[in-house]
């Protein structure tokens, strides 16, 4: 029975790395039919973000990716959240200690600055140098008594190699001697991470730790705890790093990172999923396309990259331009209708948004595209954009945008081929091109000078609005 975690520390927002280790996860669980389990690590107190917590269970929620089991839904293997398993860990750091892997140390932050800074001015990297792994059990017992601050270190061995058997990278090895003796409990009483994730990872019977490649060097660290309880290690596989163009991490600097933002910008959570899922991971052909059903069908670990992906905006918009098409005009119309509230616009009524929606057809890649790139459709233009009207609003124009409005008020079906064919009639009996009259009447529909085709544009809005603005537009614009 496969059993993944996704195990976010709340000190922030969710990054859209985390989302893709979440995703993979949850993948897994759905293609072999597994549990996706949800832990917060909050035991790094210096680090919490108060809000986070939510935060981070509002981005997955909006994503889909729900856990079975964990923090908020619950499960038999609770609590799933570190800071309410205290306990847990302050008895299995003694079972460490009583089994000599791990020793109490009292050394003070100053004592280790000044020790750091040592080898830092020898040219070697800062490590503990193992000052208190020796101390006389009767002097420990005597300090311990007193209440003098400690934490609890894990014993390194020295000259073994450590070799992470990863699903994705295949064997790593590490030389032992080059790793620190990590503390496991601090002396606020909390666990590291790294005693708190292995002892979970137990504990909650995961199968396969699936995370980011930044927790590679620590993984040593967590073979030797799990040597060390006598415990079994789950599958180890660490995903390749999320780049920018010039191949360094993805930081903030190259653009969004935060999964609200993409929500927020008006992405599908089917279109980030799907562009994240690729970022990193090939189906080995050339298809794109996938809906989270499909790739729980297709992902495995051994098509996921060892190098990393360099994360792409221009194909990121692509790819959720896609999905949009791919959705029902109705779910698109609910989708879209919040997105006038934060636009601080009263929301459109359902079937007007449906047929703004289908009138807009390919050139709406973001969901925030029905919305603030086209106020005129939810509202008479407020003015016109000068350049065009520069370039469109020419002296024969109030004339012929007068017999334009006559000959509309007459119309019989307000509908695009009517008016298509009405126009053209005009157009042809005044000896002018077509343009002269359509992008007049363009700008005086929208302020602006490109949109979607206008004739569907025209429908639409209906003859009632179309000749309001026209009337407004021969009112307010320049006569020869
Ligand atoms: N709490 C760690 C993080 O936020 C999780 C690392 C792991 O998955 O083991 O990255």
């Amino acid at each position: 029975m496969v059993r993944v975690r996704f195990a976010p520390s709340p000190t922030g927002y969710l990054h859209v790395g985390g989302l893709r280790t979440a995703f993979y996860n949850w993948l897994l669980a759905r293609r072999e039919g597994g549990t996706f389990l949800l832990r917060i690590e909050d035991t790094d107190r210096t680090r919490l973000v108060e809000g986070a917590v939510e935060a981070l269970l509002e981005a997955l929620n909006w994503a889909g990716i729900t856990p079975d089991e964990g923090a908020v839904v619950g499960g038999p293997l609770g609590p799933y959240v570190q800071s309410e398993r205290l306990e847990i860990y302050r008895e299995m750091a003694s079972r460490l200690v009583e089994s000599g892997h791990a020793y109490h140390c009292f050394c003070t932050p100053e004592r280790l600055a000044e020790m750091r800074e040592q080898q830092m001015a020898r040219g070697e990297s800062a490590m503990y140098d193992r000052h208190c792994r020796n101390l006389d059990p009767a002097e420990r017992d005597r300090r311990l008594a007193a209440g003098e601050p400690h934490v609890i270190r894990m014993k390194i061995p020295d000259g073994r190699s450590l070799t992470v058997e990863d699903q994705i990278r295949g064997p790593v090895s590490f030389d032992s001697s080059l790793v620190d003796e990590q503390v496991l409990m601090k002396s606020d009483g909390f666990p590291t991470y790294h005693l708190a994730a292995v002892v979970d990872d137990h504990l909650m019977e995961i199968t396969h730790v699936v995370r980011g490649e930044e927790w590679l060097s620590s993984t040593p660290k967590h073979l030797l705890l799990y040597e060390y309880f006598g415990w079994k290690p789950p599958v180890f596989a660490h995903v390749p790093l999320i780049l920018n163009a010039s191949g360094k991490k993805l930081s903030k600097r190259d653009g969004d990172v935060s999964v609200e933002a993409y929500r927020e910008k008006g992405y599908l959570p089917e279109g980030l999923l799907n562009f994240l899922a690729l970022l990193g991971w090939s189906p080995g052909d050339e298809r794109e396309f996938f809906t989270p059903q499909e790739l729980s069908g297709v992902f495995s670990l051994d098509r996921v990259r060892k190098s990393g992906a360099v994360f792409d905006f221009d194909k990121l918009l692509h790819i959720n331009g896609l999905h949009m098409r791919a959705q029902s005009t109705s779910r698109l119309v609910e989708l879209v209708l919040p997105f006038f509230d934060r636009a601080g616009w009263p929301r459109p009524e359902s079937g007007y948004l449906a047929q703004v929606i289908e009138v807009m057809g390919e050139r709406a890649n973001l969901l925030t595209d029905y919305v603030e790139p086209i106020p005129y459709f939810y509202a008479d233009p407020a003015e016109y954009e000068p350049a065009t009207v520069k370039k469109r609003w020419k002296a024969a124009s109030p004339e012929l945008m007068e017999a334009w409005v006559a000959r509309l008020e007459a119309l019989e079906v307000f509908g695009h081929d009517a008016l298509d064919e009405a126009l053209r009639t005009l157009a042809e009996s005044r000896g002018v091109g077509a343009g002269q009259l359509i992008h007049p009447t363009r700008l005086a529909l929208t302020g602006v000078g490109n949109g979607p085709g206008l004739f569907e544009m025209m429908e639409v809005l209906g003859r009632e609005v179309c000749l309001r603005r026209l009337r407004t537009a021969l009112d307010r614009l320049p006569r020869p």
